[in-house]
């Protein structure tokens, strides 16, 4: 049978935890998968807030979430073209403390420029901000790349930012394959207490 894989562990965590009609962010939209998951989950009463730095992740994501939903749905999902170190510009004042979950997929965007990459000086900052963003219950997750020019100094960043979070406030898991390439995506997933 084996183990489910990384991206689906990541969405198992997350379908477990979200009710339809809540809010939900999407970090890195990049191709719009993580996208799609979370608008089918909230539904046409829910919020999806996405964000890329990538005019063409915006594109891939929309023409994959009119493709695959009907019209109600696809427009509960609002796209920024900026840093997800803005989450909490976009977000409405009357959701912080209220999201129920926020996705951070790292790296680049495959298939395109693969030198505009996730970094750290804006990774730890939105990933803050999503913290802050996020309901009791609520859940971020991160599935990390090492592979690509800096990712492993991202990865180590992430992680050591993660490990100094008060267990009293979060907890936080990893799942990640072992005897895989050393390269392999992984998991971070923190719950808020
Ligand atoms: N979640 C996506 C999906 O379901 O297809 C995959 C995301 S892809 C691995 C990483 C994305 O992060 C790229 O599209 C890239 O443009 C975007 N990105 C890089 N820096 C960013 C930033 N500061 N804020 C938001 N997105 C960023």
């Amino acid at each position: 049978m084996g183990f489910v894989s990384v991206l689906g562990f990541a969405h198992q965590l997350i379908s477990q935890r979200v009710q339809a009609g809540e809010t939900v962010v999407d970090a890195t939209l990049g191709n719009g998968v993580d996208a799609l998951f979370l608008a089918k989950l909230v539904g046409s009463r829910g919020s999806v807030y996405g964000f890329d730095i990538q005019q063409q992740a915006l594109d891939q994501t929309k023409m994959r979430l009119e493709k695959e939903l009907p019209d109600d749905v696809s427009s509960c999902v609002s796209m920024s073209l900026c840093s997800h170190a803005l989450m909490e510009t976009v977000v409405p004042q009357d959701r912080h403390g209220k999201v129920a979950a926020v996705t951070f997929n790292l790296g680049y965007l495959p298939g395109a420029d693969p030198s505009t990459i996730t970094k750290q000086e804006s990774t730890i900052p939105a990933l803050e901000a999503a913290l802050r963003l996020l309901r009791k219950g609520g859940i971020v997750t991160i599935v990390l790349y090492s592979g690509h020019d800096g990712g492993s100094e991202e990865a180590a960043a992430v992680e050591s930012w993660a490990q100094q979070l008060s267990l009293a406030a979060f907890q936080v898991l990893s799942y990640q394959f072992k005897n895989t390439s050393t390269h392999a995506p992984y998991l971070l997933a923190l719950e808020k207490r």
